[in-house]
């Protein structure tokens, strides 16, 4: 990622109150070259992002003091660390009010240490101390996996073959590249597609995404590069082959 030799390793702050969670997460992150602090109540989570300013937090939502929630406005109030939200299975309806609030992702209890290190990640590559580090090079294309992406002139290619998008379909993508390997809503996504004051709904944007997986996926029925969170939003994944492909449902 280009860090220099002397630059400070990231700090990672868990805030988690459930112990087995906590150190699980911490023993995943452990040989990873972070520092890593806990905290159990969101009270803490705040005084201690104030005077420390860690690099991501991990949040969450479920705390004893205050709702994760409220933690996450008060700190997009003063702060862009990246937040992933570490949320309970089947809870979508927080994590998309999660991700309106302001924060950057979301993990899925139970998870993996495979997927809690890419989503670290990902979260750390588009952080605002290093702002599109994964697009400054190469002349502004961007190429994952199968998928070469030119924004400059609007020129999309797989697999060496060149692909026609419509506008909105370009759009989706450009979107979805440039935050490649996070999570995107369905809110986001319609906003910055058809523009922030149209009123499209969500299965609109499925019909443009299938059209969109017709035309980037081997197999438009098994997506591995565009793959749906069910009941929030999309996600490009960016790490190709893709590691942790087990743990994300391309349903
Ligand atoms: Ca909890």
């Amino acid at each position: 990622m280009g860090d220099s030799f002397n630059a400070p390793k990231p700090l990672i702050l868990i805030v988690e109150d459930d112990r087995p969670i906590m150190n699980f997460m911490k023993a995943a992150l452990r040989d990873q070259h972070y520092r890593i602090a806990d905290v159990g109540a969101g009270r803490d989570a705040l005084a201690y992002a104030g005077a420390y300013t860690p690099d991501v937090v991990l949040l969450d939502l479920g705390l004893p003091d205050v709702d994760g929630i409220d933690v996450i406005k008060d700190l997009r109030s003063w702060s862009d660390v990246p937040i992933i939200v570490v949320s309970a299975r089947g809870n979508e309806r927080s994590k998309v009010e999660a991700l309106d609030h302001g924060a950057d992702d979301y993990l899925t209890k139970p998870f993996g240490a495979g997927e809690l290190l890419a989503r670290i990640r990902v979260a750390l590559r588009h952080s605002s101390s290093s702002p599109n580090t994964s697009l400054s090079d190469s002349k502004g294309v961007v190429s994952i996996g199968p998928l070469e992406f030119d924004a400059e002139r609007r020129k999309v290619r797989h697999d060496g073959r060149p692909v026609q998008l419509t506008p909105i379909e370009f759009r989706l993508l450009r979107e979805l590249v440039f935050h490649a390997g996070k999570v995107l809503t369905h809110k986001h996504l319609i906003a910055k597609a058809w523009g922030p004051k149209q009123k499209v709904e969500s299965h609109n944007l499925r019909v443009f995404m299938a059209t969109l997986r017709r035309k980037l996926e081997d197999d438009p029925s098994r997506p591995t590069l565009i793959v749906t969170e069910v009941g929030v939003g999309y996600r490009l994944l960016d790490e190709w082959p893709a590691t942790a492909i087990d743990s994300y449902d391309p349903t």
